[in-house]
């Protein structure tokens, strides 16, 4: 028989009462050391003081009215998030997959009012995930996500992870007078912490700006100060026309937002895009709630010493398990540790040690702690990592 809950997740049998900082409560009252962050969303852990005061304080005044109206806390939101990055305006979304669903139709809108309704094609890139809207699934264009879903929307087509003046030259190759967009996650996330190089991030700027394509970046996972900057690309040194934001933007409120130049959002006129949800009172108080700690440059200063030192943690973990591991990957507090033995046998090991951490593809074990882990807990985490390759490498 079906189960009540659509049997959609292959979930861990573990379930959890409450949660504090970088700790979970689970029912039978075993603690564990939370570095999965609800995969990057909770930003500043569980019922951090000041999210908790947000949330109730708006809770008991306005939760919803509706974008017929005026909304002042969206307003308020999306001035600090133009006032803190390339964009100069903001949607409002619940989610990253509907944040990619307006960057791809704001895209298209784009070049259909700039006079080339031709310009429909996006490149993207092999190890994708950008939701599971059609238009998401499309974009990444895997196997296990599209199967049984077709015929997929057209339009999209996916080419090697950029890593060299190669694969550059494959890039500069495909685009066409067709082509609309690059889409790319400075990191990707699902894909196994697979970092682009500046160079190449660069490259894509200069490409895109020769072929008159839309740049856009897929922030979902890697932004909202995971690397230490407010948002990855910034490391880079260049800019999107046009980026999607989610998981960490709402602290673990459903919150999600597209942002954009003026230029590459002149398409957007009022009717011409919508939500119901997208940017009410009650999210955008904690969106607010979550970006004045975030954004703040002495905490993402603090963001790159835990890093280092977390990842210097990690780099001896693995000279510790060869068996187990191989190498450590990704930027800042977005994490992971290519391994050898399956990245399954790792999670798992890790609940009998009291750690959780999320599998990614390319048979990466993924870390993405609470920005605001203490070094005690970093510690805390590399000794319960240890125990767990103990196990995993005793098991081979
Ligand atoms: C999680 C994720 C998404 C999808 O976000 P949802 O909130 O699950 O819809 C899109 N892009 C990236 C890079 C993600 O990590």
């Amino acid at each position: 028989m079906i189960p009540a809950v659509l049997p959609t997740y292959n979930r861990a049998p573990l379930a959890f009462v409450s949660g504090s900082g970088s700790w979970l409560l689970a029912e039978d009252g075993t603690r564990y050391l939370d570095l999965g962050g609800g995969i990057a969303v909770n930003a500043l852990g569980h019922a951090h003081p000041a999210l908790v005061q947000a949330l109730t304080d708006q809770a008991q005044k306005l939760w919803h009215v509706s974008n017929v109206y005026r909304i002042p806390e969206q307003e308020h939101l999306a001035e600090m998030l133009v006032d803190r990055t390339f964009a100069d305006t903001v949607f409002f979304t619940n989610s990253g997959t509907e944040a990619a669903e307006l960057a791809i139709k704001m895209a298209r809108k784009f070049h259909h009012e700039a006079g080339h309704p031709e310009r429909i094609e996006f490149i993207s890139f092999e190890g994708a995930f950008h939701g599971r809207s059609t238009a998401a699934i499309a974009a990444a264009g895997s196997e296990k996500m599209v199967k049984g879903y077709g015929p997929l929307m057209p339009g999209f087509r996916q080419l090697k992870w950029p890593t060299s003046a190669e694969d550059h030259a494959a890039i500069r190759a495909a685009i066409t007078d067709q082509t609309c967009a690059v889409i790319i996650e400075p990191i990707q996330g699902e894909g196994g912490i697979r970092v682009v190089p500046d160079q190449c991030l660069k490259g894509l700027r200069d490409l895109c700006d020769t072929t008159g394509t839309l740049l856009i970046f897929d922030e979902v996972q890697c932004g909202m100060g995971r690397t230490g900057r407010l948002f990855a690309h910034e490391w880079a040194g260049v800019t999107p026309d046009i980026m999607m934001v989610a998981k960490g933007i709402g602290g673990g409120f459903p919150l999600g937002a597209v942002l954009a130049t003026e230029r590459a959002a002149s398409g957007m006129t009022a009717g011409s895009h919508g939500s119901t949800y997208g940017g009410n009172p009650l999210a955008c108080a904690v969106g607010t709630a979550v970006l004045d700690i975030v954004g703040d440059d002495a905490f993402l200063a603090d963001v790159s010493r835990k890093a280092a030192l977390f990842r210097q943690g990690l780099e001896s973990l693995v000279a510790r398990h060869p068996k187990v591991f191989e190498a450590v990957r990704g930027q800042g507090l977005m994490l992971g540790l290519k391994c050898k033995a399956p990245n399954t046998d790792m999670v798992k090991a890790g609940y009998a040690a009291g750690v959780l951490t999320v599998a990614a593809a390319d048979n990466v074990l993924r870390l993405l702690p609470a920005l605001n882990i203490t070094e005690t807990d970093i510690t805390e985490a590399l000794t319960r990592l240890d125990r767990a390759a103990s196990a995993v490498s005793t098991a081979i």
